[in-house]
């Protein structure tokens, strides 16, 4: 059996970088394009047609982002965005604008191969809500209710209320995971598992920083959630109504 290698389009001005992902990737088993400024990004990103984008936020002609953002509008091949320490607000922006996951530099070189294995995975199984809705058989199963929340898995929808809220995607991913398991605490290890892959070596704060963001957005106070609550020590559970019964 032979498996197709996975091409990677690496987006990076930093000739030192190049070369070291270059090869490092090729020992992987990636087959490695790249691309030195924005818009050669773009234009590599149309021939190559890359199984993942590694996109450094730095770039010469056409920022990560812009990059990013454009090529959102054509397409959802998985992007991870590489940021220099300390570009903090700029890592956030990159996730709003539609990137997978990020990295930080300097990074090793394991690290980076995990991220990118995980979101090659997870866009194989692109479904949060799988185990459980997959084995239905109609568009119904693809829904989640709770109280006035609802979340259309094929559709990408989020509405409160009736009227739609935007999620970006791990935000969308993390309210699905928690829906899917209303009533039910959910371990933070489980949501990151679910979320970020069972291999994501990062930052646990990523999980609260999205549940804030994910607050933000569905509760009427996001300072005392009465939806998406705290259970201290193990996770995060999403509230089903009260009064069902009534
Ligand atoms: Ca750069």
């Amino acid at each position: 059996m032979t498996v197709r290698a996975p091409t990677v389009l690496v987006v990076e001005d930093e000739e030192s970088f190049v070369e070291a992902l270059t090869i490092g990737l090729g020992h992987e088993g990636f087959r490695v394009e790249v691309a030195r400024d924005g818009a050669e990004a773009l234009l590599r990103f149309a021939d190559v047609g890359p199984d993942l984008i590694l996109l450094d936020l730095m770039l010469p002609k056409v920022s990560g982002i812009d990059v990013c953002r454009e090529i959102r509008t054509v397409s959802q091949v998985p992007i991870i965005m590489v940021t220099a320490k300390g570009d903090e607000i700029d890592t956030v922006v990159g996730l709003e604008v539609g990137a997978d996951d990020y990295v930080v530099k300097p990074y090793r070189m394991r690290e980076l191969v995990a991220r990118m294995r995980a979101v090659l995975r997870r866009r194989e199984e692109p479904r949060p809500g799988g185990g459980v809705a997959r084995s239905g058989d109609g568009p119904d199963d693809e829904v989640y209710e709770v109280g006035d929340v609802r979340l259309d898995v094929t559709r990408h929808r989020v509405t409160v209320r009736g009227e739609p809220v935007d999620l970006p995607l791990k935000e969308f991913d993390l309210l699905a995971v928690l829906l899917e398991r209303a009533g039910r605490v959910v371990s933070r290890d489980r949501l990151i598992e679910r979320v970020w892959g069972y291999d994501y070596v990062g930052d646990t704060k990523t999980l609260d920083v999205h549940v804030k963001r994910l607050r933000a957005k569905l509760e009427e106070d996001p300072s005392t959630p009465t939806r998406v609550v705290t259970v201290r020590g193990v996770g995060y559970r999403f509230e089903e109504p009260p009064g069902r019964e009534a």
